[in-house]
């Protein structure tokens, strides 16, 4: 069970989380190398008994708290760092001073409030049945930064396992005020990024049988690539497909050499991962080269799908509702369509990636401007309770494990 006090002591540091938070909002980083972000949270959770583990790869940080007695498990809690490379506009009077980068996502909160719940983990330290590892990563808009992590052995290699269980948070806005929400299974999809080069052969616009158009043949596929979504796919394994570029052409009367298609692919499974993949080779070169032209096809891989354990979303459900009662935890019916690279820690460990409302308290959530958002805003006051429930997920798991 959980310290009845972990809501009062992390309210108690609401002053530490909010500095932290703006500090961090104030000058947000981009991609793998957050040195500055790094710094404050070196620096906010000097004082504590961690041990540090960082590089080579990224600014990521793993601090590790070893607490005392029990059998010896591990569980890791995880706060990204990283800002979106996008203009704030929410006025804020700590708004972002590096113009173009804003912490739109939130990650400026889920690194304050990880660095709350070393705090309130640390005070406990003496009665802690196991090792607790804070991984403060960077690199997770689009970067693989927890990969690259994983990759260098920062959450466990040879003689230092991967730890036994791992949580994380994601803030949300428009959803309601301190409201905690999970699912078990896949959480968020896996994202691919496509880029279909229809190859032709330019001319004339006037004389279209001496050129191979590439125009009508990057429709065709356009069109061939919704249907191939709902007749190959099943509707109770679904993906998303969506053609967000089309490019093509200089002027009215000259059929272009080349056109290009992009987009993103979403899906739920592994396996619907990889038939994306095939099937997009399958429909474009099947319907360029009917016409006689020919495809170049490069996929950039995105995240993998965030499948949340069973297990450890039900432990979770569980210990939201002992820190915050019954009705603090909502099941979701469906997963996001949006991308996660905590997903290469849950490939790796069983664990679960929790939801929680940030939008602020008597407001029409649905109203708020979602992450994203150059308007994106939260309520400082839900912090304490993302420390408290990080923290209640630790002791507890290291207490009696998913049970
Ligand atoms: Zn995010």
């Amino acid at each position: 069970m959980p310290s009845p006090t972990l809501i009062d002591d992390a309210k108690a540091i609401t002053g530490e989380l909010v500095t932290l938070r703006r500090a961090i909002h104030t000058e947000p980083e981009l991609g793998l190398h957050t040195p500055k972000t790094r710094d404050k949270v070196r620096m906010a959770l000097a004082h504590l008994p961690l041990e540090w583990r960082e590089g080579p790869s990224t600014t990521g940080l793993v601090a590790t708290l070893r607490g005392h007695g029990g059998d010896g498990r591990s569980v890791l809690l995880r706060g990204d760092m990283d800002a979106l490379p996008m203009p704030e506009e929410t006025g804020l009077d700590f708004a972002s001073v590096v113009p173009g980068v804003m912490h739109a996502c939130g990650h400026d909160a889920h690194t304050a409030m990880l660095a709350g719940a070393a705090e309130l983990l640390c005070k406990r330290a003496d009665s802690l049945k196991g090792e607790v590892r804070f991984m403060f990563q960077p690199g997770e808009e689009g970067h693989h930064g927890a990969r690259f992590m994983l990759e260098d052995g920062l959450l466990g290699d040879g003689d230092h396992p991967l730890p036994d269980a791992a949580f994380a948070l994601h803030v949300f806005p428009n959803a309601p005020h301190g409201m905690i929400g999970g699912r078990a299974g896949p959480l968020l999809a896996a994202a691919d990024q496509f880029c279909i080069t229809v190859n032709g052969k330019g001319g004339h616009a006037s004389i279209p049988h001496e050129t191979m158009d590439p125009v009508p043949v990057a429709c065709e596929i356009v069109t061939a690539l919704q249907a191939m979504v709902t007749r190959r796919f099943s509707v109770f394994d679904p993906v998303v497909l969506t053609v967000a570029r089309i490019e093509s052409g200089t002027t009215f009367n000259v059929i272009p050499d080349k056109a290009e298609i992009e987009g993103t692919m979403r899906s739920l499974s592994t396996a619907n991962r990889e038939r994306l993949k095939e099937h997009i080779q399958l429909v474009a070169a099947g319907i360029s080269g009917a016409h006689g032209l020919t495809v170049d096809i490069e996929i950039v891989e995105g995240f993998p799908v965030t499948v949340c354990n069973e297990r450890a979303v039900d432990f979770g459900e569980r210990v939201t509702r002992e820190i915050f009662g019954e009705e603090a935890f909502l099941r979701l019916d469906d997963p996001i369509m949006g991308a996660e690279d905590f997903a290469y820690v849950l490939e790796k460990v069983p664990g679960a990636m929790f939801f929680l409302g940030v939008s602020h308290e008597g407001e029409d959530w649905t109203q708020c401007c979602g992450i994203h958002s150059t308007k994106m805003m939260l309520d400082e006051s839900v912090m304490p309770n993302g420390s408290a429930l990080l923290a209640g997920l630790a002791v507890s798991f290291l207490e009696h494990g998913f049970d």
